[in-house]
C-alpha cells in the first residue's frame, strides 16, 4: 500500500519492509521518520544521490548473543542479549540498555533508529545505538540481577568502549544494574573508563543524570507551551503514565514548576490522587521498596487505584506526559484526552503514542512534543557525563542542570525552526526528524560511502 508521495521514499520503505518483515515497531518508527522527509528529498537531491536515506535505515552492526546465568535455585537460565550499533557518523554509538520480557530485535532496532536523530538533536557528538535483553528483572533477587548483568557484559564488553559505543540505562536498567555492568567491564577490560553512563556518583557518574530525562521533558514542555500557546505550567493539571525513572522526575519538575500531577501508573494499573501526587511516598514505594504503585492508596487517603494501565488517559487534564513504554497511548485514548480538553502532550517514553494518536493530536491543534525531542534530556546528560569523564572532573548540580535546560530549549527551537523552514510550521514531529537528520546526513556524505 503506497503512502509516500515520493517514489524514492516509497522504494526505501518497501526495501525496509522486505528486509525486516515481522518487526512492527521498527517499521513503525522508520515509516514515521521517512514521512517527514518528503520536503527534504525535494530540496536536497545531493543526499538522495549519495544514498544517505537508503543507508541510514540499515544498522551499521547488529549483535545478538546468548546470556546464560545461574538463578538462586542453582538452575541455569538462558536469555537473549542484543546491541544495535545503528549509526556512528557524528560520534560513538550511544543509547541505553533495556531489560524487559518484550525486548526483541524489532524493539531494539526501533529504539536504536530513533536514537540517531535524538542524539543529533542534543548538539553533542553521539551516534545512535541501543541494546538489552528479554530478561525480566521483576521478582529477581539482587544476586540474580548481578549474575545476569555480569554474564551480559561478558559478551558485550568486546563490542563497546569509551570511544566506540557507550551504553546507558533504560527500562529495567537503573543505578544498580549500571553498577554491576560497569564492575564487570572493568574486570574484563582492566581499565577504568567512561564506558557506561548513568554511573553512581562515587565512580564517575554525573549529577542530574538520574533526574535528566524527566526534568528535560518538563523544560521542553515549558518552552513549547510558552512559544506556541503563550501558556505556562503554573496551575495546570498533569497526568503522567509510568512510575519509573522518567515518570518520577517528570513529576518532580512539574511540581517545581507549579503544576499539579494527579496520576501515575505501572503495567498493572494507575493511581489517581485529586489532591496531587505525594512524590516522597512514590519514591519510597518505587525507588526504595521496588513495590507496585497500588501501594500508594494504602498510604495516602483520598487516592484511588484502578486496575488496567490504559484507563489513566480518561482522567481530565491540561497536559499529558506518557512516560512508560511504546504504543501505550492509542487513537481512542487520544480522542478521550482531546474531548477532556488536553492542550499539550509531550512524550517522555519512546514512541508511546501510536500513529493514530499523533494524527489525532495534530488535527485537534494539541501541542505535540515527540519523544526524540522531548525526552532527549537523558542522553544529553549522558553526553555531559562522558564529557566530565574525559576531563576527569565533575560539574556541580546547578552547572549540569543549566546545561540540560539550555539543551532542551535549543532542541525545541531547532525542531520548531525546521518545521517552519520545511513548510509545516509547528509540526514538531517533522521538525525534530529533519533537524536531527540533516546533521547526520551531512556527516555521512562527507565521510564517503564505505558504511
Ligand atoms: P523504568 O524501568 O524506570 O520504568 C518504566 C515504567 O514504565 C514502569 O512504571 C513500568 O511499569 C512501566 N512500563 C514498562 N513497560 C510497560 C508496559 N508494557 N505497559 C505499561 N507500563 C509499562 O524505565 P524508564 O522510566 O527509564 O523508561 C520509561 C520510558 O522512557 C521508556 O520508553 C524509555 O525508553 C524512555 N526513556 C528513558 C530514558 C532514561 O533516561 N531512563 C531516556 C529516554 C527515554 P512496571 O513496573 O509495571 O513494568
Amino acid at each position: 500500500m503506497s503512502s509516500f508521495k515520493s517514489a524514492y521514499l516509497q522504494g526505501v520503505y518497501d526495501t525496509v519492509c522486505k528486509r525486516n518483515a515481522g518487526e512492527p515497531e521498527f517499521l513503525q518508527a522508520v515509516k514515521e521518520v521517512l514521512e517527514s522527509f518528503e520536503p527534504v528529498v525535494e530540496r536536497r537531491p545531493d543526499l538522495v544521490e549519495a544514498g544517505i536515506i537508503d543507508r541510514i535505515v540499515e544498522p551499521e552492526r547488529f549483535i545478538q548473543f546468548r546470556v546464560s546465568w545461574v538463578d538462586d535455585q542453582g538452575k541455569v537460565q538462558v536469555n537473549r542479549g542484543f546491541r544495535v550499533q545503528f549509526n556512528s557518523a557524528i560520534g560513538p554509538y550511544k543509547g541505553g540498555l533495556r531489560l524487559h520480557p518484550s525486548v526483541c530485535a524489532s524493539v531494539i532496532k526501533f529504539l536504536g533508529f530513533e536514537q540517531i536523530f535524538k542524539n543529533s538533536l542534543t548538539g553533542l557528538p553521539m551516534g545512535g545505538g541501543k541494546g538489552g535483553s528479554d530478561f525480566d528483572p521483576k521478582g529477581k533477587s539482587d544476586g540474580e540481577i548481578m549474575r545476569f548483568c555480569q554474564s551480559f557484559m561478558t559478551e558485550l564488553y568486546r563490542h563497546i568502549g569509551p570511544d566506540t559505543d557507550v551504553p546507558a540505562g533504560d527500562i529495567g536498567v537503573g543505578a544498580r544494574e549500571i553498577g554491576y555492568l560497569f564492575g564487570q567491564y572493568k574486570r574484563l577490560a582492566n581499565e577504568f573508563t567512561g564506558v557506561l553512563t548513568g554511573k553512581g556518583l562515587t565512580y564517575g557518574g554525573s549529577l542530574v543524570r538520574t533526574q535528566a530525562t524527566g526534568y528535560g521533558l518538563l523544560y521542553f514542555t515549558r518552552e513549547m507551551l510558552a512559544n506556541m500557546k503563550k501558556e505556562t505550567l503554573e496551575g495546570k493539571t498533569v497526568v503522567i503514565s509510568g512510575s519509573g525513572n522518567v515518570a518520577i522526575y517528570a513529576t518532580e519538575k512539574a511540581q517545581q514548576l507549579g503544576a499539579k500531577v494527579v496520576a501515575l501508573s505501572d503495567s498493572n494499573g494507575y493511581i489517581y490522587d485529586p489532591a496531587g501526587i505525594k512524590l516522597d511516598v512514590v519514591k519510597q514505594i518505587k525507588e526504595v521498596e521496588r513495590a507496585r504503585i497500588k501501594e500508594y492508596v494504602s498510604r495516602v487517603s483520598g487516592a484511588e487505584y484502578h486496575e488496567g494501565c490504559k484507563g489513566i488517559w480518561t482522567i481530565k487534564c491540561d497536559v499529558a506526559l506518557p512516560c512508560a513504554t511504546q504504543n501505550e497511548l492509542d487513537g481512542e485514548a487520544a480522542q478521550t484526552l482531546i474531548k477532556n480538553g488536553v492542550i499539550a502532550v509531550a512524550e517522555g517514553a519512546n514512541m508511546p503514542s501510536t500513529p493514530d494518536a499523533v494524527e489525532a493530536f495534530q488535527k485537534a491543534g494539541v501541542l505535540f512534543g515527540p519523544a526524540k525531542a522531548a525526552n532527549a534530556g537523558g542522553v544529553a546528560t549522558s553526553g555531559l557525563e562522558m564529557c566530565q569523564n574525559s576531563m576527569r572532573y565533575s560539574w556541580s548540580f546547578e552547572e549540569v542542570d543549566k546545561k540540560l535546560e539550555d539543551i532542551m530549549t535549543n532542541i525545541f527551537h531547532n525542531a520548531y525552526n525546521a518545521s517552519k523552514e520545511f513548510g509545516d510550521e509547528g509540526n514538531l514531529v517533522m521538525g525534530a526528524n529533519i533537524a536531527g537528520f540533516l546533521k547526520v546526513a551531512d556527516a555521512m556524505k562527507w565521510q564517503g560511502v564505505a558504511y
